[in-house]
């Protein structure tokens, strides 16, 4: 028998939400051949790599094959041009980063799970609930305690620290967020930051889906507030902006002034390998002038399609929060008691429509079910007709 495995483990619950949502399309497909699915579930993108990611990858892959162009292990931080691309980007909203604040990882992911690693014995984590899973299953994994406040429609979905009586020691935020599509104004930021630094907190900041704002007065990052240079790092991601939740490639930002700086390059060399070397140059196209035009017109197709489920949802009895900065849609029966996994089960059964449970993100979507819209536009018009003649 083993001995000394990681006991918490088991408070991570049965399985991961989507492989849950997964078996349970699987078991209705097998049961039901001939009907036509459409998926509006698992966040991922849809749509193929721009021309000009494309075309940066097949040049850097031959030039490795080349003397002159060989790399082989790069810089801990990751590549020196992408992340001075990275600092431009973010310099062009007023939030100025020298190249030894950003870290390039192979996605967001990872890291929003390996922060856990920067707390001390005890530690706890507040995460906003409902919530993006990985940061739950990360504190627990981590043997983190773990604490929540409750995103409800009461407070538009954007919890604050008002009346908190808890001092946790890492505080997640996502904005935009998955799943309820709510996006934290720099009123909003400004709270939490001010609570982060009385309570000694940090704030690891998800902006995966930043580049989904429209509103130009929303902040994409929690460093247009410079009071969070004090106590926040940022996480964010090419997944949805450029399509690379296959290629897998990411950054975390955190400035220098912090002693987290040093304790996260000190990790990395401990730790990580980095992202691949096609992945990096992948990213730099991705930023060049071409390249984030393409990648925002993909922004624009899924917001488009948005734009769609919500004008199918409007006539009704439903409420509905995101869709509007954030490819996400939170949607609810009104006046009835019916649990997400009964609603995904009805959509499914009745429309072959395959929804998100919102219980599957927390106690906090329970009733809910998220709706993605990174699909493609004619499953988008589908599924919303589908959806609106069930509801
Ligand atoms: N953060 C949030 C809020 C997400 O929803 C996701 C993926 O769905 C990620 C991070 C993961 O991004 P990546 O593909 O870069 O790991």
């Amino acid at each position: 028998m083993l001995r000394g495995l990681n006991s918490d483990m088991s408070r991570l619950g049965e399985s991961y939400l989507f492989s849950e949502v997964a078996e349970r399309v699987e078991k209705y497909r097998l049961e039901h051949p001939g009907v036509s699915l459409i998926s509006l579930g698992i966040g991922d993108v849809t749509l193929p790599l721009p021309c000009t990611v494309v075309e940066r990858l097949i040049r850097a892959a031959w030039e490795l094959g080349t003397p002159e162009g060989f790399v082989g292990y790069g810089d801990a931080r990751g590549d020196i041009e992408l992340r001075r691309a990275i600092c431009e980007r973010y310099g062009r909203r007023g939030v100025h980063f020298n190249e030894r604040e950003i870290f390039i990882n192979d996605g967001a992911k990872g890291d929003l799970g390996d922060v856990c690693e920067l707390l001390g014995v005890g530690g706890t984590t507040l995460v906003v609930d409902p919530t993006y899973p990985v940061y739950r299953d990360a504190s627990i994994i981590s043997h983190r305690g773990l604490c929540t406040v409750r995103a409800t429609e009461e407070n538009d979905y954007l919890p604050t620290p008002c009346g908190l009586e808890v001092e946790p020691m890492l505080i997640y935020l996502c904005s935009p967020a998955n799943p309820t599509g709510a996006v934290l104004t720099r009123e909003g930021l400004f709270e939490w930051i001010e609570f982060a630094k009385l309570s000694g907190s940090l704030i690891v900041f998800d902006a995966a889906y930043e580049a989904y704002i429209t509103d130009p007065t929303l902040p994409h990052s929690i460093f247009e507030l410079p009071e969070a240079r004090e106590c926040a790092l940022e996480i964010c991601s090419f997944s949805k902006y450029a399509g690379f939740t296959g290629l897998r490639c990411g950054w975390c930002a955190i400035p220098e002034d912090s002693p987290v700086n040093r304790m996260w390059h000190r990790r990395l060399g401990a730790r990580r390998g980095g992202a691949s070397h096609l992945a990096q140059q992948a990213a730099i196209a991705a930023l060049s002038p071409k390249g984030e035009a393409e990648c925002m017109e993909r922004v624009a197709y899924y917001m488009e399609n948005a734009r769609l489920l919500r004008r199918a949802l409007e006539p009704l009895d439903v409420s509905v929060c995101g869709g509007e900065h954030a490819p996400y849609l939170w949607v609810k029966q009104r006046g009835k008691s019916v649990s997400s996994w009964e609603l995904f089960e009805l959509l499914l059964h009745r429309g072959g429509v395959v929804t998100t449970p919102g219980v599957g993100f927390g106690e906090g979507g329970e009733g809910y079910i998220r709706l993605s819209s990174f699909a493609r536009r004619e499953d988008i018009i589908e599924g919303a007709h589908r959806i609106a003649e069930i509801l």
